[in-house]
């Protein structure tokens, strides 16, 4: 007999663009491990890519937007860095970003295929002006 109290289920949020990723379901089926699970629903709980943000990584580099001066200092120090998001999402190709990031944050970028940016720098790449104008920077990747 399984008591419906002890389980728990979440539905956990994407790292990357923020939208519904994962179902939790406990497999221990005390009332605690339930409570556990169920504390990680609307959360994000890893680094995980949602299906999605995996594809885009395949064909590019995930840049997000943040505001230094508004994130907690340190932030980038945590297992899950969570800087103030500015709502920047941007897919641009391993190409754009060696022509506009110095080696050492290209290579950072190449490996873990989503980098952050200060809003004002994304600003002045024009990638908001680009996504406005319908330009699409996202899936101009196809040399993949
Ligand atoms: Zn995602």
């Amino acid at each position: 007999m399984t008591d419906k109290s002890n389980i728990g289920v979440a539905l956990t949020k994407c790292y990357y663009c923020n939208k519904n990723d994962r179902i939790l379901m406990n497999t221990r089926l005390t009332p605690t491990k339930a409570r556990q699970v169920e504390t990680a629903h609307g959360k994000v709980i890893d680094m995980e890519p949602c299906n999605e943000c995996s594809d885009l990584m395949k064909k590019g580099i995930i840049l997000l937007t943040i505001d230094p001066e508004k994130s907690s200092p340190g932030w980038e120090k945590e297992s899950i860095p969570n800087p103030y998001r500015t709502g920047g999402f941007f897919v641009v190709t391993e190409d754009f970003c060696k022509r506009v990031f110095p080696p050492v944050m290209f290579e950072w970028a190449r490996k873990h295929r989503f980098m952050y940016i200060e809003h004002k720098a994304a600003e002045g790449m024009g990638l908001f002006q680009q996504v406005m104008e319908n330009t699409g920077i996202e899936g101009a990747s196809d040399e993949g």
